[in-house]
């Protein structure tokens, strides 16, 4: 089960303006008409309720957005990059990599967040005519797209969740309550990926509910398997804990008491939440005596008897599991319980745009890949672009940190490949 993975991903950086003349009839030295340059694309990431793990994202190292296209003559825009959209199952959450910040969580089906934005296209040079200067040979560059490495995560996000023994009957309860289309098999077998459904009462409510693969003996102390999903279940306001009540791979009581040791063993209070317990394949003809056993062991426990094969007493099971998640929720409201991390929703770029290093007595050095991307759009060899160049640098506050690092006038400043005068 692919439920963790580490993406790069890229929007697309921004097309530069155009820089070009209108050349018409009875104006033979017209203004300048160069268009402006088109957006990059973003990156999104949405809810795909048909997706149920990460398993596509897994050989996917990066993601790249399009870049926006160069401005045009005529005023004509760039056509902007293509935006990416990447689909994801519910329950995803997407950090930082770098930093951990949690950048989106995915709870609600259709849910849709842009994680990294394209860069703006660059303004095409007819923005920048002015009395002094009518025929500006000059256009902006286009910005450059955000890029950030993302950790994403898959918690599956049920309401209630199916625990028990493998071979209980839980896929095929699921299968039965649900659309939801789990494999089912005679021996003992694990489900390697939870299944999850949607069940609708005839009432109009209704509520999600997940097949928890089984949980193996010392998953609550890491070992096996059921580790991996015991953090799934953290989020699931009641467990149906279903009993195979035949008897026949083990004894139903034994069952019963390691599933709830596994639970009490791991630390996210898994036996504290509201579990229903429901004794299953009631159609067996030994079922009805170790009920009758398991009742005098458990005296006080209400006890769901169902036969999921023939479809018997599976509403009861539904409607008491509605209720407990009504009850855990209208809870949840009174004690307006903090949500478990703020979530931002919206990549905010918390990284300066740049930073000045000292490279040698005099020598200065602009770190930032926004700034050497500028850099590149730019002939620092025609006076008028290197003159835009600085003015775009001074802009950015890059000046200021220079002084502020301890640059003097005539002191050399390397910015990507170029090295420029100081000029205070
Ligand atoms: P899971 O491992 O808990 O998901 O169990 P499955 O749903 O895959 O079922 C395991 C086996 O038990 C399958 O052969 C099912 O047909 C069978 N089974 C499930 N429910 C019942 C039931 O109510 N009665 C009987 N007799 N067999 C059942
Ligand atoms: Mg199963």
């Amino acid at each position: 089960m692919i439920d963790l993975v580490k993406i790069h991903v890229k929007a697309g950086d921004g097309g530069r303006g155009c820089v070009a003349w209108r050349r018409e009839k009875y104006y033979p030295n017209g203004g300048p008409a160069g268009g402006d340059g088109g957006n990059g694309g973003d990156i999104w990431f949405a809810v795909d309720t048909n997706e149920m793990t990460l398993a596509k994202l897994k050989f996917t190292h990066s993601v790249k957005a399009g870049n926006g296209a160069p401005g045009l003559i005529k005023k004509m825009h760039g056509k902007s990059g293509d935006d990416i959209v990447i689909p994801v199952p519910l329950g995803t959450m997407i950090r930082n990599a770098g930093s951990g910040d949690l950048l989106a969580d995915l709870t609600k089906p259709g849910q849709k967040v842009m994680i990294a934005q394209g860069g703006k296209g660059g303004l095409g040079n007819y923005h920048f005519a002015t009395a002094r200067n009518d025929a500006p040979e000059y256009a902006q560059p286009g910005e450059v797209g955000e890029s950030l490495d993302l950790q994403i995560e898959l918690r599956l996000l049920a309401d209630a969740g199916l625990i028990g023994f493998p071979s209980v009957g839980k896929s095929t309860f699921l299968s039965i309550v649900t659309s939801a289309k789990p494999e089912i098999a005679a021996y003992p077998f694990t489900t390697l990926e939870p299944n999850i459904g949607v069940v609708d009462l005839p009432d109009g409510r209704g509520f999600v509910l997940a097949d928890m693969p089984g949980l193996i003996e010392g998953a609550g102390e890491g070992k096996g398997l059921g580790h991996e999903f015991l953090r799934h279940i953290r989020r699931c306001r009641v467990l149906i804990h279903i009993i195979d009540m035949s008897g026949a791979e083990r004894s139903p009581i034994e069952d019963y008491e390691i599933i709830n040791h596994e639970l009490a063993t791991y630390d996210g209070e898994l036996d504290q939440k509201p579990q229903i317990v429901v004794a299953n394949k009631m159609d067996d003809e030994y079922s009805a005596l170790h009920l009758e056993e398991f009742k005098k062991k458990y005296p006080s426990l209400k006890v769901y008897e169902i036969s999921a094969l023939q479809k018997k007493g599976l509403d009861a099971v539904l409607y008491a599991a509605m209720a407990e998640i009504e009850e855990a929720k209208k809870k949840d409201e009174e004690n307006k319980a903090p949500q478990e991390e703020t979530v931002i929703y919206r990549y905010q770029p918390k990284r300066p745009d740049f930073y000045i290093e000292k490279d040698a007595p005099n020598r200065w050095k602009v770190v930032s890949q926004k700034v050497d991307h500028l850099s590149d759009q730019y002939d620092l060899s025609i006076e008028e672009q290197a003159f835009q160049f600085a003015e775009a640098l001074d802009k950015m506050g890059v000046d200021d940190a220079l002084r502020a690092a301890g640059a003097k006038n005539g002191d050399q400043v390397i910015v990507n490949n170029h090295i420029l005068d100081f000029k205070d």
